[in-house]
């Protein structure tokens, strides 16, 4: 880590680089959109966390462990030799034409079945695609409409583009209609510039609600009865444990809505393949967009991925996924169940990776932190998901990663934390 992280054993963020001239000669020069540029809640504790005596709950990391390594290695060491100088070469802004191809196929499986090859844009996993969205629509001062909470690392981006976020309630069934209705009446009235509804539908992160099936249809109503741009955003759609994945909203429409995938959680993030669907017009822009930011994606991993969805049981390697994260859900859950002092509340997630947590009592999830690290436990305190203060009293709990009986060390540690807290 750079020098300027503090110990995060304290709980503390990393600071933003010193604006004080006498601290930092170039303060005065920096452009206006770093002011908005903060470390994540998540980045923070990264040192905390890779310590072995604690059990982290915190970091979303899939469990690359249950990929057949050795399979992929080779898989990775025959592209070289077969394919030779081209894995190694600069390739097309758009992406992979073949990658492309099967990212369609995955698409179908969350029944997006009109998608064309040429409307895909490979991205350096769906964050960059977060980041070229952002960059093609939104001026400093213009709304973006998120869910509250919403993904950490799309608010970051949303910050450092400086658009004004506003968020939009939600509850067990995903986003609530009626409060976006009422926001984009409230921005109407302000003359405020929406530009997109930024939403995650499936096994969101960090509350692990999924958007039930009606309100997606009314959603996409209000969306095109105010003329919104609704930016999908679904790393987790096949990630469910219970059935089969749910519609899209890009099935539904595909003039209104950008979708972003990634292959992060479904096969690996260290290769960091993501990708765009977006209508037409707007993929010429973002591939200028990408262009200008990386030229073009890795062919290495691209080539990878392609390779992988060709020659590998990829979704046999899915449901592996799915019964780890189940067994690590019910873990998170039973034990949360049998645990936590009355008052405290949870969702249950029916897949994906998160549990969002609300403390008894408006205790402070953030101020609780290095009590709970001297406990050796992590988690992400709830206040790093909002853009305006709110989330105080909330954490999220990630069970993708540790062991069943770590999660239930970890949360045995937590209810011990949370006890102790509300007998101060
Ligand atoms: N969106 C959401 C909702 C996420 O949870 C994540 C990763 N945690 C991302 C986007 C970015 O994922 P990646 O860049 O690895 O595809």
């Amino acid at each position: 880590m750079s020098s300027l992280t503090p110990d995060p054993s304290v709980g503390a963020s990393v600071p933003v680089p010193a604006r004080h001239p006498r601290l930092d000669p170039l303060a005065d020069r920096y452009a206006a959109r770093t002011h908005g540029m903060k470390s994540s809640e998540i980045r923070a504790l990264f040192s905390v966390v890779s310590r072995p005596e604690v059990v982290s709950l915190a970091g979303g990391m899939p469990a690359v462990t249950a990929l057949p390594l050795d399979a992929v290695g080779s898989m990775i060491g025959e592209l070289v030799s077969g394919m030779g100088a081209q894995t190694l070469q600069y390739g097309s802004g758009q992406g992979d034409p073949r990658l492309r191809e099967r990212i369609c196929d995955v698409m179908a499986l969350e029944g997006i079945t009109d998608a064309s090859p040429s409307e895909v844009v490979v991205t350096v996993g769906s964050q960059q695609g977060l980041d070229l969205v952002t960059r093609v629509f939104v001026d400093p001062g213009d709304v973006i409409l998120a869910e509250a909470p919403s993904y950490v690392g799309a608010l970051g981006v949303f910050q450092a583009a400086q658009a004004r976020v506003q968020h939009v309630l939600m509850d067990d069934d995903g986003l609530v209609p009626e409060a976006l209705e009422d926001a984009l009446i409230e921005c109407r009235a302000r003359g405020d510039k929406v530009k997109f509804l930024y939403t995650i539908p499936n096994f969101h992160n960090p509350a692990g609600i999924t958007l039930s099936e009606e309100r997606r249809g009314k959603v996409m109503e209000i969306a095109d009865r105010y003329d919104l741009l609704v930016v999908e955003d679904n790393p987790y759609g096949l990630l469910g444990f219970d059935r089969e994945p749910m519609r899209a909203l890009r099935a539904r429409e595909s003039e209104r809505v950008i979708y972003l995938g990634s292959f992060s959680k479904t096969f690996s993030p260290g290769l960091r393949v993501g990708w765009v669907l977006a209508p037409l017009a707007v993929r010429e822009k973002l591939v200028l967009a990408t262009e200008a930011q990386v030229l073009c994606p890795p062919s290495l991993t691209q080539y990878a991925v392609a390779r992988y969805l060709d020659t590998q049981p990829w979704q046999q390697q899915i449901k592996t996924f799915i019964e780890l994260y189940r067994e690590r859900r019910d873990a998170c859950l039973d034990s949360l169940a049998a645990l936590m002092p009355p008052g405290t509340t949870w969702t249950r997630p029916d897949g994906g990776f998160y549990v969002w947590l609300k403390l008894p009592r408006g205790l402070d999830a953030k101020l609780m932190q290095p009590r709970a690290v001297s406990a050796h436990v992590a988690y992400v305190p709830g206040i790093g998901f909002y853009a305006d203060g709110q989330g105080k009293e909330y954490m999220r709990l990630s069970y993708c990663y540790p062991e069943p009986d770590q999660i239930r060390e970890g949360v045995r540690r937590l209810a011990r934390v949370v006890e102790a807290e509300l007998d101060l």
